[in-house]
Protein backbone atom coordinates (compact mmCIF):
# COMPACT_ATOMS: atom_id res chain seq x y z
CA UNK A 1 0.00 0.00 0.00
CA UNK A 2 1.74 4.01 -0.50
CA UNK A 3 1.00 5.28 2.09
CA UNK A 4 2.56 8.67 0.72
CA UNK A 5 1.87 10.78 -2.22
CA UNK A 6 5.12 12.16 -3.88
CA UNK A 7 3.93 15.68 -5.35
CA UNK A 8 6.35 16.78 -7.18
CA UNK A 9 7.00 20.55 -6.84
CA UNK A 10 6.07 21.37 -10.58
CA UNK A 11 2.81 19.40 -10.08
CA UNK A 12 1.68 21.64 -7.39
CA UNK A 13 2.73 25.08 -8.84
CA UNK A 14 1.01 23.80 -12.42
CA UNK A 15 -2.47 22.93 -9.94
CA UNK A 16 -2.21 25.90 -8.11
CA UNK A 17 -1.47 28.48 -10.78
CA UNK A 18 1.95 29.94 -8.79
CA UNK A 19 4.47 29.00 -6.26
CA UNK A 20 3.94 30.39 -2.63
CA UNK A 21 5.37 29.50 0.57
CA UNK A 22 1.66 28.71 1.44
CA UNK A 23 1.77 26.22 -1.07
CA UNK A 24 4.63 24.47 -0.08
CA UNK A 25 4.11 24.33 3.59
CA UNK A 26 0.63 22.71 2.59
CA UNK A 27 2.48 20.35 0.66
CA UNK A 28 4.72 19.56 3.12
CA UNK A 29 2.58 19.53 5.90
CA UNK A 30 0.45 16.70 4.64
CA UNK A 31 3.16 14.53 3.69
CA UNK A 32 4.68 14.42 7.23
CA UNK A 33 1.24 13.66 8.95
CA UNK A 34 0.84 10.83 6.65
CA UNK A 35 4.24 9.77 7.15
CA UNK A 36 3.91 10.32 11.01
CA UNK A 37 0.69 8.92 11.21
CA UNK A 38 1.02 5.87 8.96
CA UNK A 39 -2.39 7.07 7.11
CA UNK A 40 -3.89 5.92 4.11
CA UNK A 41 -3.91 8.77 1.96
CA UNK A 42 -6.99 9.82 0.26
CA UNK A 43 -9.92 8.34 2.03
CA UNK A 44 -7.88 7.38 5.03
CA UNK A 45 -7.97 10.22 6.75
CA UNK A 46 -9.51 13.86 7.15
CA UNK A 47 -8.09 17.47 7.23
CA UNK A 48 -9.43 20.24 9.55
CA UNK A 49 -7.98 23.78 8.69
CA UNK A 50 -8.02 26.90 10.99
CA UNK A 51 -7.04 30.44 10.26
CA UNK A 52 -6.06 29.96 6.22
CA UNK A 53 -9.44 31.42 5.14
CA UNK A 54 -8.23 34.21 2.74
CA UNK A 55 -5.21 34.93 0.74
CA UNK A 56 -1.93 33.98 0.28
CA UNK A 57 -2.81 31.78 3.92
CA UNK A 58 -5.53 29.75 2.14
CA UNK A 59 -2.75 28.74 -0.91
CA UNK A 60 -1.98 26.14 2.44
CA UNK A 61 -5.10 24.51 1.14
CA UNK A 62 -4.10 23.63 -2.41
CA UNK A 63 -0.76 22.38 -0.83
CA UNK A 64 -2.45 19.80 1.74
CA UNK A 65 -5.69 18.56 -0.86
CA UNK A 66 -2.46 17.73 -3.18
CA UNK A 67 -0.11 16.15 -0.50
CA UNK A 68 -3.27 14.33 1.47
CA UNK A 69 -5.53 13.41 -1.55
CA UNK A 70 -7.96 14.72 1.07
CA UNK A 71 -9.97 17.21 -1.23
CA UNK A 72 -13.31 18.99 -1.37
CA UNK A 73 -14.55 17.13 -4.00
CA UNK A 74 -14.47 14.35 -1.57
CA UNK A 75 -15.66 16.34 1.59
CA UNK A 76 -13.06 15.34 3.50
CA UNK A 77 -11.11 18.41 4.07
CA UNK A 78 -12.97 21.43 5.47
CA UNK A 79 -11.38 25.82 6.76
CA UNK A 80 -12.55 27.49 9.63
CA UNK A 81 -12.07 30.76 10.68
CA UNK A 82 -9.05 31.43 13.29
CA UNK A 83 -6.22 33.82 13.96
CA UNK A 84 -3.48 31.36 13.82
CA UNK A 85 -2.79 28.57 11.46
CA UNK A 86 -3.71 25.30 12.91
CA UNK A 87 -4.45 21.98 10.65
CA UNK A 88 -5.85 18.78 12.09
CA UNK A 89 -5.29 15.48 10.57
CA UNK A 90 -7.70 12.26 11.44
CA UNK A 91 -7.14 9.39 10.58
CA UNK A 92 -10.31 7.61 9.74
CA UNK A 93 -9.25 4.02 10.57
CA UNK A 94 -7.14 4.50 14.14
CA UNK A 95 -8.95 8.18 15.14
CA UNK A 96 -5.33 9.17 16.25
CA UNK A 97 -5.04 12.94 15.47
CA UNK A 98 -2.15 15.03 14.81
CA UNK A 99 -2.64 18.71 14.81
CA UNK A 100 0.22 20.56 13.20
CA UNK A 101 1.41 24.73 13.76
CA UNK A 102 3.80 26.81 12.30
CA UNK A 103 6.65 27.63 13.97
CA UNK A 104 7.81 30.47 15.48
CA UNK A 105 10.79 30.99 13.10
CA UNK A 106 8.53 29.71 9.96
CA UNK A 107 6.46 32.65 10.85
CA UNK A 108 8.75 35.41 11.26
CA UNK A 109 10.23 34.54 7.96
CA UNK A 110 6.55 34.44 6.38
CA UNK A 111 6.45 38.20 7.34
CA UNK A 112 8.62 38.75 4.58
CA UNK A 113 7.16 37.06 2.20
CA UNK A 114 5.63 40.65 0.33
CA UNK A 115 6.17 40.51 -2.80
CA UNK A 116 6.03 38.00 -6.07
CA UNK A 117 9.79 37.48 -6.11
CA UNK A 118 10.56 37.18 -1.99
CA UNK A 119 7.38 34.82 -1.78
CA UNK A 120 8.59 32.39 -4.41
CA UNK A 121 12.31 32.59 -2.95
CA UNK A 122 10.99 31.71 0.29
CA UNK A 123 9.03 28.86 -0.54
CA UNK A 124 11.49 27.47 -2.35
CA UNK A 125 13.44 27.65 0.86
CA UNK A 126 10.81 26.30 2.79
CA UNK A 127 10.61 23.64 0.13
CA UNK A 128 14.59 22.47 0.70
CA UNK A 129 14.36 22.93 4.28
CA UNK A 130 11.34 19.85 4.59
CA UNK A 131 9.57 19.57 7.44
CA UNK A 132 12.13 19.95 9.77
CA UNK A 133 11.85 23.26 11.71
CA UNK A 134 8.76 24.48 9.73
CA UNK A 135 6.10 23.00 12.35
CA UNK A 136 5.28 21.93 15.38
CA UNK A 137 3.04 19.11 15.90
CA UNK A 138 1.32 17.02 19.18
ZN1 LIG B 1 -1.11 30.72 -3.86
Amino acid sequence: MRRILKIQLKTAIDFHGHLGPYLVLGLLMGEYALKKMRARPHFGLEVKVWGAKNKPKSCLIDGLQLSTGCTYGKGNIAKYGGKAIKVNFRDLKTTKELTVFLSEETLERLKSAVDHLTSEKIAMEFYKKGVRSIFLSR
